[in-house]
């Protein structure tokens, strides 16, 4: 009996170590030749599955890869793929690229996402689309992640209102379809689209991109106009102290179209850090919804716990490199996004007052970012906000 006893807490055991939840990276944001990304979508997976992913997102706008489509090759040279066609071969084997002869133009077949899956054994692929639309030329941009088709793109009367009904549209799907979908907006200062007001009002939308890693998102914001952590605080603020919404959480995306050289949106720039039981996206997208994730630019992280009194964070420690984690909040009466400690160390935490609307923390590095978009860019990390368990 006490053998039998024992054989199953060892079996219990196992199990629950099977199953210990860890750190999967991915990006949810990334294009290629079936929009206006610069080369073909094994590609691109490919570059991600040798940079050490997880899970990627094929984020083409307004398109899903499920139908046939091909493409002149004097276009991908055109967008700057001089070689891409001899390195797709190359990669792939010359009789796994499709190509044909059409009114004396070389084309290549694009290849759809259920062929391109089963290549990549360790990368799991998660079918998405950039919603791409806009309001009086204001672009807005939403990623829905785990679609089993094409959301169309919504009109509207205002920013607001085309947010409200794509956030509405991809929630029919997830409903109609009986699966998770993940909808984040992205890049708010993109063309100055969407402003914190816009991203607090419509609280259907939970997710959107804090860091984005294309040149052309006006992360830092410029004299008269908030960046993008600002917007967050300033979102989250409206939402805990007028609006009674969950606050919103911050992902960190490539958003890359360049893969050639090294000038404009290249790939690894900003990724999520998602801590599930597996690499399903059943599990990744739970995880994200319950906000068990953080944005990277470069800062690893092996912890992050908040027990309703302490946020604390444990950095992943890299040679030479020193670490400021300043947490950012909001106190009940205060102004949005006030620095209410500022950190050195790899073992940061703060011990909530309970005035606190919300508190984040943001990781900053000694050291640059491998593939900088600004000059002397730091690698950082962006945790998400949690609100105290009780207000004192
Ligand atoms: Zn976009
Ligand atoms: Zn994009």
């Amino acid at each position: 009996m006490n053998h039998r006893l024992s054989l199953l807490g060892m079996l219990l055991l196992a199990s629950c170590a099977a199953e210990a939840p860890r750190y999967y990276k991915g990006n949810l944001h990334t294009h290629t030749l079936w929009s206006d990304g610069n080369h073909f979508p094994e590609m691109v997976v490919d570059w991600y599955a040798r940079h050490s992913y997880d899970f990627l997102a094929l984020t083409d706008h307004n398109i899903v890869a499920d139908h046939d489509k091909w493409i002149q090759n004097d276009q991908v040279v055109r967008r700057g793929g001089r070689n891409a066609l001899a390195d797709y071969r190359r990669r792939f084997g010359a009789d796994w690229v499709d190509e044909r002869q059409q009114d004396g133009k070389l084309e290549v077949r694009l290849r759809r996402l259920d062929e391109i899956t089963p290549l990549f054994a360790d990368l799991l692929l998660i079918p998405a689309e950039e919603i791409t639309s806009s309001f009086d030329r204001k672009p807005i941009h939403i990623n829905a992640s785990n679609v089993t088709a094409r959301i169309a793109p919504e009109r509207g009367e205002s920013v607001q209102d085309v947010i409200r009904k794509t956030m509405r549209a991809v929630a029919a799907h997830a409903a109609k379809h009986d699966r998770p979908i993940l909808a984040h907006l992205n890049h708010p200062n993109f063309g100055w689209g969407v402003t914190a007001d816009d991203i607090a009002q419509v609280t259907e939308e939970r997710f959107f991109e804090v860091y984005n890693g294309h040149p052309s998102v006006n992360h830092k914001g410029d004299a008269d106009r908030p960046g993008t952590e600002r917007l967050w605080d300033i979102a989250n603020t409206t939402r805990r102290r007028d609006l009674d919404a969950p606050l919103l959480y911050g992902l960190g995306t490539d958003d890359c179209h360049n893969y050639h050289n090294a000038s404009g949106s290249t790939p690894g720039r900003g990724w999520v850090m998602v801590r599930a039981q597996e690499c399903t996206a059943r599990a990744l997208l739970d995880a994200i919804e319950r906000g068990d994730f953080y944005a990277s630019s470069g800062v690893d992280l092996e912890d992050v716990t908040f027990d309703g009194d302490v946020l604390s964070v444990a950095i992943t420690e890299r040679e030479g490199a020193a670490y400021i984690t300043e947490f950012i909040g909001t106190r009940v009466d205060g102004e949005p996004g006030e620095i209410l400690a500022r950190v050195d160390g790899p073992r940061p935490s703060y011990t909530l007052v309970g005035d606190e609307l919300f508190v984040r923390a943001t990781v900053t590095s000694s050291l640059t970012a491998d593939n900088p978009v600004w000059q002397g860019q730091p690698r950082q990390a962006w945790v998400q906000p949690v609100a105290p368990r009780r207000r004192r």
